[in-house]
Formats: C-alpha cells, structure tokens, sequence
C-alpha cells in the first residue's frame, strides 16, 4: 500500500491508497482520498521541528540539516561555514523589562536573522537566547561577511516595545569548513569556543575559529 497523487477533473489534486480485491469472479478496486490526513501530518511534522516561540527551526531540525549539508560538502567538496550567535547580557533585558519582553526580542531577533540570509541558510534557536545559522556553500570570508550583517541587523534599529526601546546586542561565533569530510560536533565545537572568545573579548563582536590544521 503506498500514497498515489492523483490529478482530479476538476483541476484538483489528491492524495489516495486503493486497495484491489477479487471477490469470487467480481473484481472491485478500493480507494480512499488521505489528502486531508497527509495535510495534517506535514503540517504536524513542520510544528515539530519549529521552535514555538520564534518560528525558526529548532536544535533537532537545525542539527539534522548541518548534518545534511555536511555529508553533502563532504561528497562535492563544497565549502560549508556555521555561525553561533549569542545574544548578550540577554539575562538582564529580562531582569530590566521582563520575561514577555524578553521572549519578544527573541522573536524579533529570530526574524532578523532569518531575513538577512538566504533561504537556504537556515536559522535555528539552538535553546535561550542561542541561535545558529547554517550557510552551505560559503567559505571563511562571504561567512564573515554574513556574521557582520547578522551584528548589524540585530542590533539596528533597538527593539520596541510599548515605547520602550531596548538595545540588542549579539556575539557570533563562527567556524569554516574548506570541503570535505568533517565531523559535525568538531565543528559545533569550534564555533562554541570562538563564541566563547567573543564573549570574553568584550563581546558584540564576531570571532572566527583558527583555520583547520
Ligand atoms: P552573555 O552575554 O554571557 O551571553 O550573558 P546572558 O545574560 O545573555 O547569558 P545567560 O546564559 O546568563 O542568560 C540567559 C538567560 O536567558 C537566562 C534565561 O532565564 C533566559 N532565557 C532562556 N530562555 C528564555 C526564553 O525562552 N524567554 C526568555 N524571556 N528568557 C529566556
Ligand atoms: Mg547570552
Ligand atoms: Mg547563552
């Protein structure tokens, strides 16, 4: 049993199973439209890999498509960068002007970055205020590039809400893969710890790991 696509008369397109049975010298062909149930599973399987509360995908999703596009630069030789983006001191923005204001410039942020990227690079919210972008394709200098965008875009214009304007700041961490075989947690590790050098060097800045030996 397997889904079939089927063009309608009336311009319309389903998704059907039919089953065939032969019931003495009768021959009877069974069918039953899943288009409604196919919608809903996308759309339940799209809600699982989302982050509820900014729309970006989430850790699973984000790590399960870095992992795809690895094993794809692994097998063109394509280069491939990824940016851990931290926002700073995002404790005290919740301190100062609360949780909802707090979530908001998470989805604000969220927003941000995503527009400032390709489609094909995918935005993920790692957990908190962690997010990760994925940029397939892209070697050391065009990510540099994009991770200065993303520091500008962040934090301009500040953020507003209900006449308060709060100011966001982000530190990126970021890592270049040349091409070819690669682990996904050496990597992930590398953009940690030149997130980690960013934030301890002032933060609001963008810190690259050391090129591959
Ligand atoms: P740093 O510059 O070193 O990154 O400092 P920070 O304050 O941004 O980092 P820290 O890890 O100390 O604080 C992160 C805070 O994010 C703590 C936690 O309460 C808050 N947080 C995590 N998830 C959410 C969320 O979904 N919504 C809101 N409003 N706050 C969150
Ligand atoms: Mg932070
Ligand atoms: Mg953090």
């Amino acid at each position: 049993m397997r889904d079939w696509t089927v063009n309608c008369k009336d311009g319309s397109r389903k998704t059907i199973q039919f089953r065939y049975r032969a019931i003495g010298d009768h021959h009877a062909l069974l069918y039953w439209d899943v288009t409604e149930r196919r919608r809903l599973d996308e759309e339940l399987r799209r809600a699982a890999e989302t982050d509820p509360l900014t729309g970006v995908s989430d850790r699973r999703r984000f790590f399960a498509l870095a992992a795809d596009a690895l094993a794809e630069g692994a097998a063109t030789g394509r280069p491939l960068s990824l940016l851990m983006v931290d926002i700073d001191h995002f404790k005290s923005i919740n301190d100062r002007f609360g949780h909802a204001a707090g979530d908001e410039v998470l989805r604000t942020t969220a927003r941000r970055l995503a527009e400032a990227v390709r489609l094909e690079n995918t935005v993920g919210r790692l957990g908190g205020e962690e997010f990760a972008v994925l940029l397939p394709g892209l070697g050391g200098p065009a990510a540099a590039t994009v991770a200065e965008r993303l520091r500008t875009v962040a934090a301009d214009p500040p953020v507003e809400i209900g006449g308060t304007r709060i100011a966001v700041r982000i530190s990126v961490g970021g890592v270049a893969h040349a091409g070819g075989p690669a682990g996904l947690d050496a990597l992930l590790e590398r953009a940690d710890r030149a997130l980690y050098d960013a934030k301890r060097t002032g933060r609001d800045r963008v810190v690259f790991a050391e090129p591959e030996l």
